[in-house]
């Protein structure tokens, strides 16, 4: 069965220059070609089914590196979510995944989940019993006794621990190892300290090169960077500068110069300052604590704004990722993710490649998805109008493909 996709324009999620007037073949599951306006016969078959999309944008599906399936991303704190039985956050993590996927994300990496929850939806999922995004999952955050988002499961300390619990995450069937390597959100977790030392992360990440898988590291204060870039870690989530209590950051130049040099990619996760702030300003009569709320949330999005901007002068590289999930950070949210990026500097072009094929690469699927490319998985989604011209056009989608099954289709 060959199915053609006609419509204005083409982005392939590579960088490379639009197409316009484009055709996208796919046959069995699997992208075929690009044409500019017209397939060769030769690639189609007189019974291919053809698709057309006029005045729209045909793109890869699009890759949020960075979510929590097990939070409904409604404002629950996760000290409450994890009250819950371990069977009602997969089921939760089924939802918000098919959340995902409904918004034209079509692959997720699960960055911390409760027990086997999310490795259990991705296993049902690959069985074919539902429907969902791809998920890569690293199982539970490895944290300090008592660290951020210790209710996961993820305690470990010391050398011989940690190496112990990358080795039971691999067991257990993680694609990947997330660390805690800082505090965060969770109550009495201090993020402007890093949690384990430089031995320790050094030991994370050897165990998990090992093991032959990635490693990402949560870091909110600039000596857990510096220890996450000694230790050779994949990617670094966040990359905040705090140095106390209230939250306040203070920029590092030299870890950000340490940073753009090691070409390790850090993860943007704007989304969630950014979802806080569309959400309190939309709300009509807040009560001052409401109104102090969104005024501190709006100074931390500036922050992590500037920030941005100088980690990318420094020549660190970005990639998508939003921490659905996580307070009001919704699973819609990846368009947003890409708004900020580009409100930090990025082109819109920049922005969708963060968010499709370098995603991909950085995540180590790139041979799988995350670009139109010959043979890879058909993972597309079509959007009205030009998101080139305007990132809002992906909230408008038209068209969701996976693996070349048509998963949802504007009327
Ligand atoms: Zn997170």
């Amino acid at each position: 069965m060959t199915t053609l996709i006609r419509a204005d324009r083409l982005i392939d999620g590579t960088g490379s220059a639009v197409v316009e007037n484009a055709v996208l073949v796919i046959e069995e599951g699997k992208v075929v070609g690009v044409y500019p306006s017209q397939a060769p016969d030769s690639v189609v078959s007189p019974d291919a089914e053809i698709l057309d999309f006029p005045g729209c944008t045909i793109m890869p599906g699009m890759i949020d590196t960075h979510v929590h399936l097990n939070m409904p991303g409604d404002g629950t704190l996760l000290e409450t979510v994890v009250r819950e039985p371990e069977g009602v956050l997969v089921a939760t993590s089924a939802f918000t995944a098919q959340r995902a996927l409904a918004a034209g994300i079509t692959t997720v990496r699960d960055l911390g989940a409760s027990g086997t929850t999310v490795i259990n939806l991705q296993r049902a999922l690959e069985l074919g019993h539902g429907v969902g995004p791809r998920i890569l999952s690293c199982g539970q955050p490895i944290t300090i006794t008592g660290g951020h988002t210790w209710y996961f499961g993820g305690e470990a300390d010391g050398i011989d621990g940690l190496r112990l619990k990358v080795r039971q995450m691999a067991k257990i069937g993680a694609n990947f190892i997330k660390v805690m390597g800082s505090g965060g959100g969770t109550v009495n977790t201090l993020s402007w300290r890093p949690a384990y030392n430089r031995e320790e992360m050094r030991a994370l990440a050897d165990e998990a090169h090992a093991l032959d898988r990635k490693i990402a590291v949560h870091c909110l204060c600039a000596d857990s960077i510096d220890y996450a870039i000694d230790a050779g870690v994949d990617q670094i989530e966040h990359a905040g500068f705090i140095t106390d209590s209230k939250g306040n950051q203070k920029y590092v130049p030299e870890v950000a110069e340490k940073l753009g040099k090691s070409g390790i990619p850090v993860t943007s996760t704007l989304a969630v300052g950014g979802s806080v702030v569309e959400i309190m300003t939309a709300k009509k009569d807040r009560t001052p604590t409401e109104d102090a709320f969104l005024e501190r949330w709006i100074r931390m999005l500036d922050d992590n704004l500037s920030q941005f901007r100088k980690l990318r002068d420094a020549g660190v590289s970005f990639v998508a990722g939003t921490d659905a999930g996580w307070r009001f950070t919704p699973f819609e949210g990846l368009p947003l993710e890409l708004e900020l990026m580009h409100r930090g500097g990025m082109t819109t072009m920049e922005a969708i490649v963060s968010g499709t094929g370098f995603a991909a690469k950085v995540i180590g699927i790139d041979d799988k998805v995350g670009t139109l490319t010959k043979g890879l998985a058909a993972d597309v989604i079509v959007v009205g109008g030009n998101p080139l011209d305007n990132l809002g056009a992906l909230r408008d989608l038209k068209l969701v493909i996976q693996g070349g099954k048509v998963r949802s289709r504007a009327q």
